[in-house]
């Protein structure tokens, strides 16, 4: 059996206008909240998503997306699905897996002080600096809080993971960490998420496994990634600028 891990946005599908311009063949992949089609598969990812279906391998999606915003996403996924950053994960069926929604819990009640900490002490600064602020839940409990910035402003967005950054080394809140992309700034449990939730899939329904594969195009899929055997990265993503970017030593 071999069994696809994969990220969704930027990595399946995007919208538009992360593709060049008048790009031809493309597939609806997610609806807006209005009901149009707003992102897009490129004929080469149909073409592997089709390849992966016809040969039989289970394709499980592993993302942030909360359900509401899974929901919206109208590719066929039949199989196990990881969502909320890995801190949900629903069984075939469409049912929450108990299971691990009961380890999640148990992991997210001692952060719960420390989550709220950086959230208040960074929200006068966020928004005087126009970011808006979100607190995220899974199983009704606040696991993540979003800097999410209207126009991508790089300095602004800069300033808030700057801050939250020295919060935690401050405060000693070792078991969060901040991650950044294009229009937003979160901080999330650092030993909760998706790689934790990809673990526990293989062991617990996929351990004869012969083969894992890890698609995912951004920093915060790398430890999932690192969790297979085998990892897949679209170019031009935030993975590969930043692997590109590095000066390594050349042996
Ligand atoms: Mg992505």
């Amino acid at each position: 059996m071999i069994v696809a891990f994969t990220d969704l946005d930027d990595t399946l599908f995007q919208t538009l206008r992360k593709l060049p311009p008048g790009m031809e063949g493309l597939t609806p992949a997610t609806l807006g909240r209005d009901g149009q089609p707003h992102s897009f598969c490129t004929p080469a990812q149909s073409a592997l998503l089709a390849h992966f279906v016809d040969s039989g391998v289970t394709v499980i999606p592993v993302t942030g997306r909360d359900p509401a915003a899974m929901a919206r996403v109208t590719l066929p996924f039949t199989s196990w699905q990881v969502l909320d950053h890995g801190l949900t994960i629903l069984r075939p069926d469409g049912q929450v897996d108990a299971e691990w929604r009961g380890r999640v819990l148990e992991a997210l009640s001692p952060l719960q002080e420390a989550l709220e900490d950086c959230t208040v002490s960074i929200s006068e600064l966020a928004e005087a600096l126009g970011c808006r602020l979100t607190r995220h839940t899974a199983h009704d409990t606040h696991f993540m809080t979003v800097f999410k910035h209207p126009d991508a402003n790089a300095a602004s967005l800069g300033r808030v993971q700057n801050a939250l950054e020295d919060r935690l080394k401050s405060r000693e809140h070792a078991d969060l960490h901040v991650i950044a992309n294009a229009n937003n700034v979160s901080v999330l449990p650092r030993h909760l998420g998706k790689a934790e939730a990809v673990r526990y899939l293989r062991g617990q329904h996929f351990p004869h496994a012969t083969l894992t594969l890890a698609l995912g195009d951004s920093l915060s899929d790398l430890a999932f990634m690192n969790a297979c055997d085998l990892a897949i990265t679209p170019p031009g993503g935030q993975l590969l600028r930043t692997v590109s970017a590095a000066k390594l030593p050349q042996r």
